[in-house]
């Protein structure tokens, strides 16, 4: 497709909706806050693809761990950049390996193919924007800044 101006915020709702069932039968709590409303032009069906990504490995990571399983989504504009952060309170990345997620291929699940996080940064990327992970015992943070 082509690039579209769409709002963040129905994106969002419209992926959570997607992913209902998966968060529900996976007792995940999911919150969402965005105080103002946010346009973007960009490619909807890729960013849609990238957040889908995040939040489907977000809820992997949150089974991994006791109750409560948690993930908070948040945007807000930063001077001339939309910042998107995805935080879950799964298990740390071992600092070790927290830039090498990003790597095609790399994979620490049994039936997984490492290409999830590979296609989020080269479409971040091409947006001209860039992706980042932060990640300690408490939460685990993807942050992902996009030219407004
Ligand atoms: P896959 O999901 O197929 O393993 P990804 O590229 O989506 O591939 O992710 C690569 C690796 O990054 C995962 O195998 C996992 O080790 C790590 N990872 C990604 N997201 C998270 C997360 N939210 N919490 C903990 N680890 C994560
Ligand atoms: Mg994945």
């Amino acid at each position: 497709g082509e690039k579209e101006t769409f709002s963040l915020c129905q994106l969002l709702e419209e992926i959570i909706e997607f992913l209902y069932a998966t968060i529900v039968d996976s007792d995940v709590d999911l919150s969402m806050a965005i105080d103002e409303p946010i346009h973007m032009f960009a490619y909807k069906d890729q960013l849609r693809q990238v957040l889908v990504n995040i939040l489907l490995n977000s809820i992997e990571a949150v089974k991994e761990k006791e109750k409560p399983r948690q993930i908070h989504i948040a945007a807000h504009r930063q001077d001339e950049n939309i910042i998107i952060e995805i935080a879950n309170n799964g298990p740390a990345i071992p600092a070790d390996i927290v830039e090498t997620i990003f790597e095609p291929f790399f994979t620490t699940k049994k039936l997984g193919t490492g290409i999830g996080l590979y296609i989020c940064k080269k479409v971040i990327e091409d947006h001209g924007g860039d992706i980042c992970c932060f990640s300690d015992d408490n939460v685990t943070t993807f942050s992902i800044r996009l030219p407004a």
